[in-house]
């Protein structure tokens, strides 16, 4: 009892979330200019943590003081401008607000009847990303916590749908003397997608792999021929170049024979939604079902995946198994829980409600146009410096070396990454080792772009007259 008590008296007097905000501001503050990558000292202070689990309750007050003195510092300053590594993404500030405030919801987002609020954003949600990516009328949206989920679904439905078309019905017979499905992908594909294929019980094996081109497309001229038993994979965002798959020709092949075409655009989708990149996605809408996050060019908290797919009963019927849905509330009200493998989730699409509802369709150009120009801008000061642009800047992505001896490009980048002045990540591209940076947070600005890429030429420089 003595607990609960406690637990009350904190929830009333609130002094302990104004402590979490006063810490919360002070980070914020700080991140620009520190570091990007923690200090090593930072990094050694994690042993703090380290001790065995306490027999008795803590002290809620000393708990924030202990993550922020000491968890704080040994974070990834991602929100300062200068980071990047992966493709991860930023933050926008209302979308960061909005989780402040629906955390407080404590939503869970299963079923309309569990919490409306959420029910109704998600379907609002679907409705403007249908609109904003040109995607057909039958389009339905599952919100999912990535798209590594967001494939697993989109590919799930397809393997239910393709087996459905050759008289098998995968939920009651399983694998076990089924027709074979082919599936076909891109040489380059993003690793979530292989895991899906594994998952689903494709097996790796069985891919068809289609060469690339030099920019990582998938060559057109190498697909195979294509029938009603394929699942075809496609990129929207190669992750090192950024390039974007031909899908008009492709999707119109598959359309003809009958075959399912996912897109996989975690970042890239959302060039899609933009008046000026969208050539990049021509033909995407011909796809039957896409994967994209919220959390990496959109800049909207992480744990925020969508799958869109044009075949909701395929979908449904291949998430929940059963014919359930048809009998429960689904069909008037939205019950999230239809478009997604789990059941309890947290009110994520209210983030993604409120970025597009703060970006509006313009400022989903100016976000993702302005990604494109700064990677531009970072792969132009760095080619004038006599570094190696290996692609074609397209969209957000940079592969760079400064030297053809992969020794020395890893230790540039070391070097790089210890200066903490900017944080970017090695890839390897057509078997040499590379720089991949990655354009994808709001924050980065022209002086940003500017002053990582002196930090670029500073460590090459060091590296090299040594
Ligand atoms: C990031 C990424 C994924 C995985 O997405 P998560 O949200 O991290 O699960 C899949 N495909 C591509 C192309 C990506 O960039």
């Amino acid at each position: 009892m003595a607990l609960r008590k406690q637990m009350h008296a904190e929830q009333q007097l609130k002094a302990l979330y104004e402590q979490a905000q006063s810490y919360a501001f002070e980070y914020a503050d700080g991140a620009a200019e520190r570091t990007v990558f923690p200090a090593p000292e930072a990094i050694a202070d994690l042993d703090q943590f380290i001790e065995d689990m306490p027999n008795s309750g803590g002290d809620a007050t000393s708990i924030l003081q202990q993550l922020h003195r000491y968890g704080s510092p040994a974070s990834v300053a991602q929100t300062g401008g200068r980071y990047f590594g992966f493709v991860n993404g930023g933050i926008i500030p209302v979308t960061l607000a909005t989780k402040w405030l629906t955390d407080f919801w404590d939503q869970n987002t299963a079923l309309q009847v569990m919490s409306p609020i959420t029910s109704k954003l998600e379907e609002v949600c679907e409705r403007w990303l249908k609109q904003l990516l040109g995607l057909p009328q039958t389009t339905v949206a599952g919100f999912v916590s990535g798209t590594s989920s967001a494939i697993f679904c989109g590919l799930a439905a397809a393997r239910l749908r393709i087996y459905k078309n050759l008289n098998w019905h995968f939920n009651q017979q399983g694998h076990n003397g089924a027709p074979p499905i082919r599936i076909i992908t891109g040489r380059d594909t993003h690793g979530a997608v292989v895991k899906a294929i594994a998952l689903l019980g494709f097996g790796l094996d069985n891919i068809e792999w289609v060469e690339g081109d030099e920019q990582g497309r998938i060559d057109r001229g190498q697909m195979p021929e294509l029938d009603a038993s394929c699942i075809v994979i496609l990129q929207a965002g190669n992750v090192n170049s950024g390039a974007f798959d031909p899908f008009d020709e492709i999707c119109d092949n598959a359309n003809d024979v009958g075959a399912w075409v996912h897109i996989d655009g975690a970042f890239g989708l959302w060039a899609g939604g933009t008046e000026r990149l969208k050539h990049l996605t021509k033909g995407m809408e011909k796809a039957h079902s896409w994967s994209v996050d919220g959390h990496k060019t959109l800049n909207t908290p992480y744990d925020n995946g969508i799958l869109l797919c044009r075949d909701k009963e395929a979908l449904i019927t291949a998430l929940q198994a059963s014919g359930a849905y048809l009998t429960s509330s689904y069909g008037e009200q939205r019950d999230g829980m239809m478009y997604t493998p789990e059941m309890s989730r947290r009110a994520r699409a209210v983030e993604l409600w409120a970025a597009l509802k703060y970006l509006g369709k313009s400022g989903v150009d100016e976000l993702v146009y302005g990604l494109h120009q700064r990677a531009v801008q970072f792969a132009d000061e760095l080619k004038q410096a006599n570094f190696t642009v290996h692609n074609d800047v397209v969209f957000n992505q940079v592969i760079v070396s400064p030297s053809d001896d992969d020794n020395i490009t890893q230790s540039i980048l070391e070097q790089i990454q210890a200066s903490g002045e900017c944080w970017a990540g090695s890839s390897v591209w057509k078997g040499k080792k590379v720089i991949r940076i990655s354009v994808c947070s709001w924050v980065t600005s022209d002086q940003d772009i500017s002053r990582s890429a002196q930090a670029f030429i500073k460590a090459r420089d060091f590296i090299c007259t040594k």
